[in-house]
């Protein structure tokens, strides 16, 4: 017999853990289904030697309206990146107007500005122009299980593999809900429910080098008008507790996966300074770092595929950490007004 539930979320990134704690505070019994180990999905850093090492480059807003919404920050310690001024600087010509934020919005959407629509890009240039985009001590980590304390009952290392109406079937076990809301990346939404339109994602990669001598200033985000190499920052001047003191941590982000005595090159370029004795860390790469949301699609799409079947995460809102959480607590809201009516 599969155990029953008022609702299912499937998955516990940043839209799944939201989705969970608005459904779990209006009482209703809900399980969070997780295949990976932790909660956070793509918002997640590994910790190795006192370095700390974050999926991407990965900064908090704190103006983002439902991580003020949730007061997240209150209980982490955030420091913004740049005070005061612009958060980015340009390395390169600037020779057009549109010179001033490809550079940079390439580097927030990991791919040409051009491919993604025209209300997304106002609407993440807005939020870090009139936010404030830092980064949380432990990382990005710190800040998805800051989300997920509250919620109870997930399973970890548990795959969904397949949705059947209100029955969830995993690799360990048989469920059902009244409501399942699907809270994966694009591609697995789409092998869940078939339905869904495909998703193009972009890919990229993240380079760890630890600098032989300081860098002056490098805790503004450079950002290249050209060349593979996106942006690089010194991570630990943003907030010294990612890197052991006197140590100075750079983050840099390729698109495409270059060789790393390219990326040497690049950030010589960058920094202005000899990288040979730099040390590599580490790197990661993403494969699916984040949906194209081309021109043409509304900034939200519709949650609601059937009465007990949900959709939510960055690709059916605005590839960024709050259109992931605002399509969590629109589901949620949705589900619970469902609910109250029918008592
Ligand atoms: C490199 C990089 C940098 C970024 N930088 C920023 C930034 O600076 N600011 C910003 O606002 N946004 C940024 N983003 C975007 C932001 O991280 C995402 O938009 C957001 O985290 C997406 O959350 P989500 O919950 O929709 O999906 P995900 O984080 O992908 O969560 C989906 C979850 O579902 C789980 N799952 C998948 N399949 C199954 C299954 N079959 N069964 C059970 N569980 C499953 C996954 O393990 C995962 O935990 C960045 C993204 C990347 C990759």
């Amino acid at each position: 017999m599969s155990e029953e539930f008022d609702c299912i979320v499937v998955g516990a990134g940043l839209a799944g853990l939201t989705a969970a704690r608005y459904l779990q505070s209006a009482g209703l019994s809900t399980l969070v289904i997780e295949s990976s180990s932790r909660p956070g999905g793509r918002v997640k850093s590994d910790q190795l030697d006192g370095f700390t090492l974050d999926h991407g480059f990965q900064v908090i807003n704190s103006g983002y309206p439902n991580i003020e919404m949730l007061g997240l920050l209150e209980d982490l310690e955030f420091t913004p990146i740049a005070q005061g001024g612009l958060p980015f600087r340009i390395v390169g010509g600037i020779h057009k107007p549109s010179d001033l934020t490809r550079p940079f919005l390439r580097g927030v959407f990991l791919t040409e500005p051009r491919n993604v629509s025209p209300r997304v890009r106002a609407e993440i240039y807005k939020s870090f122009l009139f936010g404030k985009p830092g980064l949380v001590s432990g990382g990005a980590s710190a800040f998805s299980e800051l989300l997920a304390a509250p919620v109870s009952n997930i399973h970890f290392n548990e795959t969904v593999q397949n949705i059947d109406g209100t029955h969830v079937k995993t690799d360990h076990a048989l469920y059902s809900a009244r409501k399942v809301v699907v809270a994966t990346d694009p591609t697995t939404a789409t092998h869940l429910v078939p339905s869904l339109d495909v998703i193009r994602t972009t890919s990229s990669t993240t380079w760890y080098h630890v600098a032989d001598s300081m860098i002056e200033g490098a805790g503004r985000l450079a950002v290249p008008a050209s060349g593979p190499l996106i942006h690089s920052i010194a991570i630990s001047d943003v907030n010294t507790s990612y890197a052991p003191k006197g140590s100075q941590l750079f983050s840099s982000t390729t698109l495409k996966n270059i060789s790393e005595s390219e990326v040497r090159k690049e950030l010589s370029n960058i920094w202005r300074c000899k990288t040979s004795d730099w040390q590599f860390i580490a790197k990661y790469e993403i494969n699916q770092s984040l949906p194209i949301h081309p021109a043409g699609k509304p900034l939200y799409s519709p949650l609601e595929i059937r009465a007990d079947l949900f959709v939510v995460g960055d690709h059916r809102g605005y590839p960024s950490q709050q259109g992931a959480m605002e399509t969590g607590k629109r589901a949620a809201k949705k589900i619970i007004e469902r609910a109250l009516q029918a008592r």
